[in-house]
């Protein structure tokens, strides 16, 4: 094998959390008695790709998140007088509960198990991520799991990968390989540290980072060529 470590971003690279936030976001209004239809989604996921994107801009906390998206979801469709810790707990938790791996996933991963250490990097709550990771049915395969929110840390920070590193054995930089949907976060965050980077881009997204990539996969399959 070309590296001796595959640092694996989650959600959206190994977890379909497209999947996963449709689901959360229609049963728990459902909880609440709220109406959900369809164009619920895109609204939610522009203005949760937002909160996210000052999150990885340190202009906001994990905290914040948790009840900001749904303050703004909820000025938005003009829906009054839902207690949002609540609503914000009940969407984590039906998240876990919907959580899917991407397609193929499970088979590559387990056809790499014993022959490369693979971690995961994520800048995910732990509130949402430990009991997803728990749930999966191949958390044993990895070697080590680095979620943000626990660090206090994050993606692309270069103390974020800093960290990763000096807890993976602090190997040469050449020995790792990031592999991850986010341009920025993954790629130009693993990239900017050091590390060999792979864009997992399945929409087939134009390349805004290009000088950050050094590979380009659409499915989880084509990573073989590229670490054997
Ligand atoms: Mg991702």
């Amino acid at each position: 094998m070309k590296y001796t470590w595959i640092l694996f971003d989650a959600d959206n690279t190994l977890f379909d959390f497209t999947h996963s936030q449709k689901n959360a976001l229609r049963y728990t209004f459902k909880e609440f008695g709220l109406e959900y239809h369809n164009d619920l989604f895109p609204i939610f996921t522009q203005l949760n790709n937002k909160i996210w994107q000052a999150f990885d801009e340190n202009k906001i906390t994990h905290d914040e998140i948790k009840t900001e998206r749904f303050r703004f979801l909820f000025n938005e469709l003009n829906i009054q007088n839902i207690d949002l810790d609540k609503f914000n707990i009940r969407f984590i938790d039906n998240l876990v509960e919907y959580s899917k791996l991407i397609d193929d996933t499970e088979q590559f991963l387990l056809s790499l198990a014993g022959k490369v250490k693979m971690a995961i990097i994520t800048n995910g709550m732990k509130e949402v991520q430990r009991p997803r990771f728990n749930k999966c049915k191949i958390k044993n395969i990895f070697d080590g799991v680095f979620i943000s929110g626990e660090m206090g840390l994050s993606k692309p920070n270069k103390e974020y990968f800093e960290s990763v590193h000096k807890q993976t054995g602090d190997l040469d930089k050449s020995e790792y390989l990031v592999v991850g949907d986010n341009i920025i976060a993954d790629v130009r965050g693993g990239k900017e540290y050091g590390f060999e980077t792979c864009w997992y881009n399945p929409s087939l997204l134009e390349n805004g980072q290009r000088e950050f990539t050094d590979f380009e996969i659409q499915n989880i399959n084509q990573l073989k060529k590229i670490i054997e």
